[in-house]
């Protein structure tokens, strides 16, 4: 049972319509239930600490005209299968029921929740910081609170796409082909460094002072080395760059609440290369705008650019080919027959061979099959991926092979 829920939203054109049915329906139920506004995913997990769950609006870095809700625990992690499982029952038996009159509460209000978020990042990171920093919230929810945040850092902050206006100008998930504009205004004013986050602020990724897109497996062992663990919680589509780097890295499925399920337990620090970073210190949800901070500190002492280029860096593909009418069994079959040294099925099947590897996994959200290759060349990265990609193209209903 969950008595106070603290509920927030994204800028989406239809979160507020949204936001306002769920009240009703936490009000209804006889739940207190207190309304943030517009407010970045990690600042309501941060918020959810004094609630009992935090309900979020938003569909993370989609298209705009999606939406969906995203559930908290207090300690900043997503409702796990089971709390999922349980709610996802209720809803379909109709089983939940209005409270009697006399027991409806009147729900609150509350404006403190962005204060509070950046009150806490600040007590972690030192002020005075003198950079040129660009943010890019793409018209998302940390519009507001990622500017405010650098500045009262001391930094000079670029706002670009920073307003509320629901309609995401470039396609808010944060990758490089998205962030044209960012790269453009980083290298054009002279900053230090760019800023892009997803439209619910969970995620963050980074340019650099030479206007370069940062990939997030190099921005993964950068924090790892600033917050001084020598254990990474990632993803198992992550860099083998991060394996020969020296540290601990304990892989997980694809998926940033798998990351947290693990820290949730031990850990330090961990993420995912699409932007999603994890400081359990502050919450278990990933934190973009903590991860702001920590980079514009980072920053500060040493050029992101030599720091970027001193690691080791791998060429990598990530794509994806249609699922319709493939045989998985087939399918796997058919890869085993490269002769890999290693296979592991903790998302799909990753393929482990001398100088590279390849996972092969059906997407959480879409009909879609997701490839990933890394090799220590360039050749060796397109025999693999052109190998796989011809693989499941045979493994198609029908196909004769
Ligand atoms: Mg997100």
């Amino acid at each position: 049972v969950y008595s106070n829920v603290v509920v927030g939203c994204d800028t989406r054109t239809s979160s507020p319509a949204m936001k306002h049915a769920l009240i009703s329906g936490l009000l209804a139920a006889g739940s207190g239930c207190c309304d943030d506004g517009v407010i970045p995913t990690p600042t309501l997990a941060f918020a959810a600490r004094e609630f009992d769950a935090g309900a979020m609006i938003t569909a993370s870095h989609n298209p705009p005209e999606y939406n969906g809700i995203k559930l908290l625990n207090r300690d900043g992690s997503a409702f796990d299968y089971q709390q999922r499982k349980q709610i996802e029952e209720a809803v379909l038996d109709d089983s939940s029921s209005a409270a009697p009159w006399h027991e409806i509460k009147a729900g609150n209000i509350h404006n403190e929740a962005i204060e509070q978020h950046v009150e806490r990042i600040l007590h972690d990171f030192p002020t005075g910081i003198k950079l040129k920093v660009v943010v890019d919230s793409g018209c998302g929810a940390t519009y507001m609170i990622t500017p405010y945040l650098l500045t009262k850092l001391g930094c000079e902050v670029l706002a670009l796409n920073c307003y509320p206006s629901g309609f995401f100008p470039h396609d808010i998930e944060p990758t490089e082909a998205n962030l044209v504009d960012l790269i453009k205004a980083t290298r054009e004013f002279g900053a230090d460094l760019g800023i892009a986050h997803d439209g619910d602020g969970d995620r963050m990724m980074v340019v650099d002072d030479r206007g370069r897109f940062v990939p997030g497996d190099k921005l993964l062992a950068i924090f790892a080395q600033e917050v001084g663990t020598k254990e990474i919680v990632t993803t198992i589509d992550a860099s083998m760059a991060i394996d020969e780097m020296g540290f601990k890295v304990i892989r997980t499925k694809v998926g940033d609440t798998y990351v947290s399920e693990k820290l949730k337990k031990s850990g330090e620090f961990g993420g995912e290369p699409s932007g999603s970073w994890v400081f359990p210190k502050i919450s278990l949800c990933p934190d973009g705008i903590y991860a702001a901070a920590q980079v514009v500190a980072i920053a500060s002492r040493q050029k992101l650019s030599p720091l970027v280029d001193s690691l080791p860096h791998y060429p990598l593909l990530r794509g994806s080919i249609s699922s319709e009418g493939i045989v998985m069994s087939k399918l796997e079959q058919r890869l085993m027959a490269m002769n890999p040294l290693l296979v592991s099925n903790i998302d799909g099947i990753k393929l482990n061979f001398e100088d590279g590897w390849l996972l092969i996994r059906a997407s959480g959200t879409e009909p879609k099959i997701r490839i990933t290759a890394e090799a220590k060349s360039e050749t060796r990265l397109h025999h693999l991926y052109d190998n796989s990609l011809r693989i499941i193209k045979d493994c198609r209903e029908g196909e004769i092979n």
